[in-house]
């Protein structure tokens, strides 16, 4: 944990200033980097401040301003579904619970835990693909099923730290520990884990 934290000081790199700015950067998120959304999310805060002007937005002029992130139809879709029940069901506040979080269209418990854990300080320990991956392969957990994840994970680590452990192990599985060839030359977990392909190596000299 303090190897990552050291390599990721920033847990959560998304630009926001409240939780609805999170939420909304989070959705964009999926299957892109956080430097590519913090590149349209200046211009998309400005044009649209509240939930309800998501819940009003022009598809087409959401869909412009949100490009550039991919899955832009998909993403401006689940933005004014998301706008339009915030707007109608909570007075276009987030809410604060899981459960009211994930009736939210384009919000799961990923999406969900980031929002509860960074924009309310409620800490939670989102097991997503990479999490998954990187559990295993760092020997924390012999398990794909991500509600045993959770658990098990959340015994050792102390619950001020899920929700920004969980965000580093992500970051690492985008950028160094990635599913087809993980890069453990560059890792600086490599001197503990015991998939790395270095220590293999060293390990294998006389
Ligand atoms: S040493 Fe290799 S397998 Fe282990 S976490 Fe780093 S990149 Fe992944």
């Amino acid at each position: 944990m303090a190897a990552l934290r050291a390599k990721y000081p920033a847990a959560c790199a998304l630009t926001h200033s409240n939780p609805l700015e999170l939420l909304v950067a989070t959705i964009l998120s999926a299957q892109t980097t956080d430097a590519r959304v913090n590149q349209v999310t200046p211009a998309l805060f400005v044009r649209m401040p509240t939930a309800c002007d998501y819940a009003q937005a022009d598809p087409a002029e959401l869909e412009a301003l949100i490009h550039s992130t991919g899955f832009f139809r998909a993403k401006a879709r689940s933005l004014i579904g998301m706008g339009t029940v915030l707007c109608h069901e909570f007075q276009g506040q987030v809410p604060h619970t899981m459960s009211e979080l994930t009736r939210l269209p384009g919000v799961g418990r990923k999406t969900a835990n980031v929002v509860l854990g960074v924009g309310f300080g409620i800490p939670g320990f989102p097991v997503d693909t990479h999490v998954a991956r990187l559990s295993n392969r760092l020997g924390l957990v012999k398990t794909r099923d991500p509600v045993k994840i959770e658990t098990e994970v959340c015994r050792m680590v102390p619950a001020g730290e899920w929700t920004d452990f969980s965000l580093r192990l992500i970051t690492h599985g985008r950028l160094v520990c990635t599913a087809r060839r993980p890069r453990c030359e560059l890792c600086g977990l490599a001197t503990w884990c015991p998939s790395s392909t270095v220590a293999a190596t060293r390990s294998a000299k006389p």
